[in-house]
């Protein structure tokens, strides 16, 4: 867990407003950025990679979900135990939950350096719902990567996903293996399966994909702000592919 992300994995605090622990200086252009894509594109990877590059916080709805799951049960609110349910299945969590989750984390998104969002939008509504926010608060998207990978290629890359308990690197059963299996190159922590990785939720992810984020492709065509990015070939390839396409973006040659 990155000391940056606290407040956006934790939530607000005591005094009720989420606050980042690690701003750097205040920069004047701060990047603001959507990561689009299938489950198993590898946005989470993109994102953590833009993070470093960009400077600008790495905010996934989805490392929310999962470190409330972790919380001790009774210090989980009703609407996060359903959304746990949810998340097992694969299916999306409601629209309202997911927009709660988000606004009273509305700090990481307005105060901070900058931000790589990852996972969220994942419908319509939620992108219509940060739409207002961000004009009322008189902010811009720089732009939304959308990763493109065919289907076939997304199942193999999230059947085979192992993830450390720990430190969250991402690893794959076959093609990008730990040393010592089962266990993580980085901190030693031990390797797991997420539970919506297996065959029977990743048919139900694809399905929601399919149906609910799919359309927001041409909801951001339509904006001006779609960069479609071929997901394919190694995370380092990707990312280079991605910062080409920034760094022109930025150039005013995009
Ligand atoms: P991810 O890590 O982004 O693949 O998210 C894992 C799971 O968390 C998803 O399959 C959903 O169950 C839930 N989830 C994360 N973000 C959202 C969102 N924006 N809208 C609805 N459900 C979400």
């Amino acid at each position: 867990m990155k000391n940056d992300r606290l407040a956006w994995l934790q939530g607000p605090g005591a005094d009720g407003a989420a606050k980042c622990s690690n701003v750097p200086e205040e920069r004047k252009n701060p990047w603001r950025l959507i990561l689009l894509g299938a489950p198993g594109v590898g946005k989470g990877t993109q994102a953590e990679f833009l993070r470093e590059r960009l400077f600008a916080c790495h905010l996934s709805t989805g490392d929310v979900f999962r470190a409330a799951g972790k919380r001790n049960d009774c210090d989980q609110s009703p609407a996060m135990k359903e959304a746990m349910q949810y998340m097992r299945r694969g299916e999306l969590v409601p629209d309202a939950t997911v927009w709660e989750m988000v606004r009273e984390r509305s700090h990481c998104l307005l105060h901070c350096n900058g931000f790589i969002l990852d996972g969220f939008p994942r419908t319509l509504g939620q992108a219509e719902s940060l739409k207002e926010l961000m004009e009322k608060e008189k902010l811009s998207l720089t732009a939304v990567v959308n990763y493109e990978l065919p289907l076939n290629e997304i199942v193999r890359r999230l059947s085979g996903r192992r993830t450390c308990e720990k430190c969250k690197a991402v690893f794959h059963a076959t093609e990008r293996p730990p040393k010592v299996e089962s266990v993580c190159d980085h901190c030693g922590g031990r390797l797991f399966q997420r539970e919506d990785d297996r065959p029977e939720s990743i048919t139900v992810r694809l399905e929601a994909y399919e149906r609910s984020t799919a359309p927001l492709i041409q909801f951001y065509k339509n904006l001006g702000l779609l960069l479609p990015i071929i997901a394919q070939g190694t995370p380092d390839e990707i990312a280079a592919r991605t910062m080409d396409k920034l760094d022109r973006l930025s150039a005013g040659a995009a």
